[in-house]
């Protein structure tokens, strides 16, 4: 394991974690809390009773946020450096990670309250705040630049298209537009079908996530389930126009994917089903795959299985090479989570 601060060879991954506060209900009904979280160290507990014994595992990240933590917090701390990366031409991606309902939504798209007069809103997430920086830079730096984004969603191991909002108003629930996937015979990836908007400014990107969520409010009737078990990424492309050090005009391109998992999903108990069970498996088989990708490109092994799912195959010209990658792990603290609370505390600490 890397130690924390440690610079890696190749690709660069943090983990993070983030623990929500209780529910309101939760508070209401004095549910017991299992976690703590020691931001100073970086450490989180997990105590976990056994008969009448008890017994606490202690994990450590690169950074801990916990339950009264503030989205500017996380995003100053974890998020900010990386889209700095971004603007020198790196390919940077943020992952938020764990069980459903744990903030993996809230951290990334934000609490739905939106920017007003142009200032954002403490709720925002880790999108609309890596939008503002990456205008304000390019603006104060008097760059030359064309930014574009993509949104895409993948369900079931299917990609289609959050973005083309045009379309959406005269088509029905089936209108989402299917994407493929195609390798270029270089090792990289080709998205057929993606819509990419062009962006002049950070207001633009909020709208564009609005939008996004009202369609899929719209189309998805039972949305909560529907975005629970599917991975959303949305990407910002930048082309810099720059002088190299011999005074030759360069373009150099940076990119910002920001996913939003699905919920890890414990299939003992994700209920009867041969469906169900499907899918859940699906899920875990790309997150696992994630996992695994992450752990080959730390450990520079010579065999990195992006094949093995369409969220890795999609990502590959962002994993590897000069990029940099950032894991959120999101827990809950109460302890009707424990168990998938355990899983997230193990999946995300392999990954460091
Ligand atoms: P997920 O996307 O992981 O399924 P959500 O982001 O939808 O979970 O969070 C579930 C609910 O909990 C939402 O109503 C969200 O606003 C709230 N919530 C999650 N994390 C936090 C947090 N850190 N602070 C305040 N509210 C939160
Ligand atoms: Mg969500």
């Amino acid at each position: 394991d890397a130690k924390c601060g440690e610079k890696l060879e190749g690709v660069n991954v943090q983990v993070v974690l983030r623990c929500r506060p209780l529910s309101e209900e939760d508070e209401i009904s004095r549910t017991p809390t299992v976690v703590t979280c020691d931001e100073l160290k970086g450490e989180v507990l997990a105590i976990q009773s056994i008969g009448n014994k008890q017994t606490e595992r202690a994990f450590v990240f690169d950074k801990v946020f916990g339950p009264t933590s503030q989205q500017v917090d996380l995003f100053t701390q974890s998020v900010s450096p990386l889209v700095s990366d971004v603007l020198e031409g790196f390919h940077c991606t943020i992952f938020a990670y764990g069980q459903t309902a744990t903030g993996k939504t809230y951290t990334m798209e934000g609490g739905g309250k939106m920017a007003k007069n142009g200032e954002l809103h403490s709720d925002a997430g880790v999108i609309q705040r890596s939008a503002q920086k990456c205008f304000e830079e390019l603006e104060a730096k008097r760059a030359q630049y064309i930014m574009k984004v993509s949104f895409l969603e993948i369900y079931n191991e299917e990609i289609t298209d959050l973005l083309s909002s045009k379309k959406w108003e005269f088509l029905d629930d089936k209108s989402t537009r299917r994407i493929t996937l195609m390798e270029d015979g270089k090792g990289g990836v080709f998205v057929r079908g993606m819509e990419e908007d062009i962006v002049y400014s950070a207001d633009e990107i909020y709208k564009i996530l609005e939008n996004a969520a009202t369609r899929r409010h719209r189309t998805a009737n039972l949305l909560n389930k529907h975005s629970s078990r599917s991975h959303s990424i949305f990407s910002i492309t930048i082309h810099i126009k720059d002088i190299s050090r011999e005074g030759q005009e360069i373009i150099k391109t940076g990119k910002l994917n920001l996913v939003d998992l699905a919920g890890s999903v414990n299939v003992l108990r994700s209920g009867a089903g041969e469906g169900r069970a499907r899918e859940a498996g699906e899920i875990n088989k790309s997150l696992l795959t994630l996992g695994r990708v992450i752990n080959a490109l730390v450990d520079e092994s010579s065999h990195v299985p992006y094949r093995d799912s369409k969220l890795t195959r999609l990502l590959r010209n962002s994993l590897g090479g000069k990029t940099k990658a950032c894991i959120i792990a999101t827990i809950s603290p109460s302890i009707h989570c424990l168990e998938e609370t355990l899983c997230t505390l193990d999946y995300a600490h392999r990954a460091r």
